[in-house]
């Protein structure tokens, strides 16, 4: 099986976990892991060994890794977290700050899922599986930046979960979305069924279309290059 890994901006790349899942990579002197890396979510559980392959095949050395910031609690991008921190990288893990308590097993899915429908909630309740609890892990404050890629700007973006945070390389021109939007079967927001704080989806929507970039990056489809910002706008309306 081959890693399939790609280069979006100096110091960009995204990785393929699983043919729906992504992480990136970003180095945090724009060029090489030289300055240590940062991970940008760690996909499930089982992924995490393949996560440390692809930073391999990027020429990387997987122990330059410092920090893992986490763009939401669900098991796709949170769940391979505790064995990648456990691995002798060790990084640092981050999440947005509404999304911490289910990252450290304080509270369960249900627990946070207030702002969604019925259906949504009788599945948070029953059917979706939290993260293995990574304690120590610590909240990503909105507008923090954290030094890599020339600066990733962390854009506190509530809707698909209420902590769900989006990351902004302004000086490599591109947005990491998370998984406010996905490109799969054209540009979308999130299921439904999925968000648990739906009514503030529309603001963090249109926050990120505000944005200056060249190209948009999310954890479910590949990246779009062309016209990227408008085709964001569009869909915030
Ligand atoms: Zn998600």
């Amino acid at each position: 099986m081959d890693n399939r890994t790609e280069q979006l901006a100096d110091g960009v790349w995204r990785v393929d976990l699983a043919f729906w899942v992504s992480a990136y990579v970003l180095a945090n002197d724009g060029h090489g892991d030289a300055e240590g890396l940062t991970v940008v979510d760690a996909g499930t559980r089982g992924m995490a060994p393949r996560l440390v392959r692809s930073i391999r095949m990027l020429g990387f050395d997987p122990r330059a890794v410092g920090d893992l910031l986490l763009t939401h609690w669900h098991v796709d991008h949170s769940g391979g977290a505790r064995r990648f921190a456990e691995s002798s990288a060790a990084p640092d893990v981050w999440i947005g700050e509404d999304d911490l308590p289910v990252l450290t097993g304080r509270a369960t899915p249900g627990d946070v899922a207030t702002d969604c429908g019925r259906l949504a909630r009788a599945l948070h309740r029953r059917a979706y599986q939290a993260p293995e609890p990574v304690t120590d892990a610590r909240a990503l404050p909105d507008g923090h930046v954290h030094e890599a890629a020339g600066g990733a700007h962390v854009v506190a973006t509530p809707g698909h979960t209420a902590g769900h945070v989006a990351l902004h390389l302004p000086a490599r021109g591109v947005l990491i979305a998370g998984d406010l939007v996905m490109n799969l079967a054209g540009l979308r927001t999130s299921p439904d069924l999925l968000n648990s704080a739906r009514s503030r989806l529309p603001e963090s929507l249109a926050r990120l279309a505000a944005l200056d970039f060249e190209v948009l990056a999310m954890m479910h489809g590949p990246p779009i290059d062309r016209r990227a910002k408008q085709r964001l706008a569009a869909l915030a309306g």
